[in-house]
């Protein structure tokens, strides 16, 4: 298969034709044949810089176009596959520690080196190949991102940033996920895989290079477990709680902006529309919204910002403190929209047909509890009530116009000590 030059792919628009150091009618196989030689150099220090970057594009689109099935026509490609992969097999293993401070930038005396944007192209072909992490991550100090890549179909692309600290963290949060949120959120559409990324531990004189893999993905800032903490929840919030670990909240914020196409790809409407008619009951009061701090104004606008905020960064916080939020509200000013929000979320999170919805509590250090709350429904599938540990059953009734009328008394204190 030739590559042809103008051959313009709908996701990368002009990267794609940056066949850097080649020139027109080259086959992807030799494309893919010179960058695994030229990998075989970065733990000798006999590739350059430029050359690793332009090596990475190359592989960036080959693994795209792979990914796509573009080569499985490619009698050439296919053929040539087995043995280049067995040679990526060996540069990864080949990457010891000393190997690994010495090309991976962009911070310390090595910046802007582009080996370890190399190494990562490398990995990703080989996932993609093998269908396994084994080859991928030979190295202990992957130990973590094999891990997570083994068990939730997630590949950290942070250049080997993160510390082993932060890296269990993460895996403690996508084990406390729904299957039904890891299926048809993070991972809907991905061949294989999706990415979290942290594109500034790539970034190097200002410039960001290409390393998306996959058709899912999100990326969190540039912060360890520990670094800084945020509070999601607003001033009226009663027995407010601590503020959560930042490296978390952004990876909640970020994977809950997943969830929005759950609802929207479901053959049953019900929860899409829901979304709809209490984003038009909540306008003109910042109050009707959860995360009433970010407000009315912003969520009309950014209507994709509403589930990534109010279950990113309160209810995967602390589930009971939004309850309490949503149940104070109804009862001081008799705004039922809030505890609506709520039961919407309640709902997003519980798998369709099942009667428990987990909730999260008493985060420490980026780390919840995971508590399963009973739920009944009424005959029009509305959630009416929760038992819930320690605070007994919640009960809610609805008014003519589907929102939460009333909520029973408990749920305005109500919390799941440790
Ligand atoms: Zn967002």
């Amino acid at each position: 298969m030739l590559i042809d030059r103008t051959h313009k792919r709908k996701d990368c628009a002009e990267k794609c034709s940056l066949w850097g150091r080649k020139e027109e009618g080259v086959s992807v196989t030799s494309i893919l044949i010179d960058s695994v030689k030229l990998a075989e150099g970065v733990c000798t220090n006999q590739i350059q810089a430029d050359i690793a970057l332009k090596a990475s594009n190359d592989m960036n689109v080959v693994i795209k176009m792979y990914m796509d099935g573009e080569l499985e026509s490619s009698n050439e490609f296919i053929d040539a596959l087995p043995a280049q992969a067995d040679k990526m097999a060996d540069i990864l293993k080949s990457e010891d520690n000393k190997c690994f401070e010495a090309h991976t930038g962009p911070k310390g005396d090595n910046p802007c080196k582009y080996g370890s944007l190399l190494f990562y192209h490398l990995r990703a072909l080989l996932l993609y190949i093998d269908k396994h992490p084994e080859r991928a991550f030979p190295n202990k100090r992957d130990t973590f991102r094999k891990t997570i890549y083994d068990k939730y179909n997630i590949l950290i692309a942070d250049n080997g940033y993160f510390n082993e600290k932060s890296l269990k963290a993460l895996e403690k949060f996508y084990k406390q996920l729904p299957k039904h949120l890891h299926r048809e959120g993070i991972q809907y559409d991905a061949p294989l895989f999706a990415t979290q990324s942290v594109i500034d531990a790539w970034s190097c004189s200002d410039s960001k290079p290409t390393i998306g893999v996959s058709r899912r993905g999100f990326n969190v800032f540039h912060e360890q477990l520990g670094d800084a903490s945020e509070n999601g929840f607003p001033s009226d919030t009663p027995f407010p709680i601590a503020a959560a670990d930042l490296l978390l909240v952004v990876t909640r914020h970020e994977v809950a902006h997943q969830f929005d196409r759950v609802i929207f790809n479901r053959e049953d409407s019900r929860m899409q529309d829901m979304k709809v008619m209490l984003t038009e009951a909540s306008q003109g009061n910042d109050q009707n919204w959860l995360r009433s701090n970010v407000g009315d104004i912003y969520f009309q606008k950014a209507k994709a910002e509403i589930i990534a905020s109010q279950i990113g960064n309160q209810y995967l916080h602390s589930t009971t403190t939004q309850l309490r939020l949503a149940a104070h509200r109804l009862k001081n000013s008799g705004n039922g929209i809030p505890m609506s929000w709520f039961l919407f979320n309640v709902d997003l999170m519980t798998q369709p047909g099942k009667k428990k919805a987990p909730f999260y509590e008493n985060e420490s250090n980026g780390r919840v509890s995971k508590i399963n709350v009973k739920i009944k429904r009424d005959s029009q599938g509305r959630i009416k009530k929760l038992k819930i540990p320690t605070c007994g059953k919640v009960t809610v009734t609805y008014n003519g116009a589907g929102l939460v009328e009333t909520v029973s008394d408990n749920a305005s204190s109500c919390m799941i000590p440790n």
